[in-house]
């Protein structure tokens, strides 16, 4: 529901703190409350293994750039660990770059999945959920990784969403965090249990008795990593627990592995992944990017009198988009669907391309605002921007609705833009 405003001010895209917050919300690293222990394990494979069968993995998520620091920490102690990445984040401000990833996998690390967008995949459609997960994995394939491990975003898994990580051709898929550990011999590989992720507040003596408890039970401990750096949030390890951490194990009988060593398994082919029909991220919930934008949207035409920032009136979920402008030419800036190949940007027409798309954003205002709309042609060119009719200043959440006559389109883009200056609020997209 609309809450009052907030003195109209909408928060300049900036975002290294917007980063932090997705970072800390992210993963549901420490404070996911601990699950009861999964109970004695029965005996896992024959244990020629060191420490009578134990076995460590140490998993890295969502692909930031400082864990190549991590990765060489490893290598240099002929460790190897499981880094799950998001095939769109690859390259942008932030995250591990291909020549990083693809050294890294010399190196002997494993190059996982982790959804397209920081997904939380029970809440999706299951074609959505194919699209994050198989679409990623295509991604990687794409980029010269052959992913066999994915990992789910915040720990946040169901077994519909188990049913999608194993038809993509994944081998497992880490889920719940917060159990003692796992088997060797998984009772379900598509949900592998974790302790809590290893952060900023998690003592040396904390992750040994992770490692201890696997021994113990001849079990397997994976821990979890996220980012590396004295002090910079909750899921910050610092690097000198971490390298005493594999100091220590290194010292120990037992055994790391990657977890698709430890799954074993070739690598299954991708199926085939449809470009999407419908608007993804559409609540604009997932906010990743180092500009503070939600996952698969854009902002065209910036300028020093325009300004967009997420807001917590939303119409549905955590967070509504706001655009305000102060300047002339109120319809230059637009937040739209990202003009990419088919991996964000839908196919209009869904099941039928002859159907004229309806176009449809909930939104409250305080001047008119219409749509804008740009099409793909099918050589990847992107069309200029058109503009449809007039919706009128709404205080309460409003929708509105279009169907323009487009060319016949690969891909299609659209957002909402202001026809005067003032500001625009506006949740739950879709494309019909
Ligand atoms: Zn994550």
């Amino acid at each position: 529901m609309m809450r009052p405003g907030r003195g109209g001010q909408v928060r300049r895209v900036v975002a290294a703190a917007v980063v932090a917050v997705a970072l800390a919300a992210g993963c549901g690293g420490p404070g996911t409350p601990p699950e009861p222990s999964a109970g004695p394990t029965s005996a896992g494979p024959a244990s020629a293994e060191p420490g009578g069968g134990a076995v460590v993995s140490l998993t890295f998520d969502d692909g930031l750039r400082r864990q190549e620091r991590m990765a060489r920490e490893l290598t240099e102690r002929g460790m190897a660990g499981t880094f799950y990445v998001h095939s769109t984040r690859v390259q942008a401000d932030g995250y591990l770059d291909r020549a990083q990833l693809a050294r890294m996998a010399r190196a002997g690390h494993e190059i996982g999945g982790h959804t397209r967008t920081h997904a939380r995949l029970p809440e999706l459609h299951p074609d959505e959920q194919r699209r994050e997960v198989c679409g990623d994995r295509a991604g990687l394939a794409a980029l010269g990784f052959t992913a066999r491990s994915f990992a789910y975003p915040f720990h946040a898994v169901d077994a519909a969403a188990g049913a999608v990580v194993k038809e993509c051709g994944y081998n497992s898929g880490r889920g719940r965090a917060g159990a003692a550990g796992e088997r060797t011999a998984p009772a379900d590989p598509y949900n592998l249990k974790t302790p809590l992720s290893v952060g900023a507040r998690t003592t040396l003596a904390q992750a040994q008795e992770y490692v201890i408890a696997a021994e113990r039970r001849k079990g397997w401990a994976i821990l979890v990593f996220h980012d590396y750096c004295a002090g910079c949030g909750p899921l910050g390890v610092d690097p000198a627990l971490f390298t005493g951490l594999l100091d220590w194990l290194k010292g120990r009988a037992v055994a790391v592995r990657t977890v698709g060593d430890v799954i074993g398994g070739d690598a299954r082919p991708v199926p085939p992944v449809r470009a999407p029909s419908i608007v993804l991220n559409a609540s604009l919930e997932n906010y990743f990017g180092k500009e503070g934008l939600p996952d698969c949207w854009q902002l065209y035409g910036r300028s020093a009198t325009a300004a967009f920032g997420r807001v917590a009136d939303a119409r549905s979920g955590r967070w509504a988009g706001r655009i305000e402008v102060t300047g002339s030419d109120p319809a230059r800036l637009r937040l739209a669907i990202k003009q990419d190949d088919g991996s964000c940007a839908p196919r209009p027409g869904g099941q039928a391309p002859a159907r004229p798309p309806g176009l449809s954003v909930w939104y409250t205002s305080t001047a008119p605002v219409r749509f804008a709309v740009s099409t793909r042609s099918g050589d990847g060119v992107w069309s200029g921007w058109i503009t449809g009719p007039e919706f009128p200043a709404t205080r309460t959440w409003r929708q509105a609705t279009w169907k323009p006559r487009l060319p016949d389109a690969a891909g299609i883009s659209f957002g909402l833009v202001l026809a005067a200056p003032g500001q625009a609020t506006f949740d739950d997209f879709a494309l019909r």
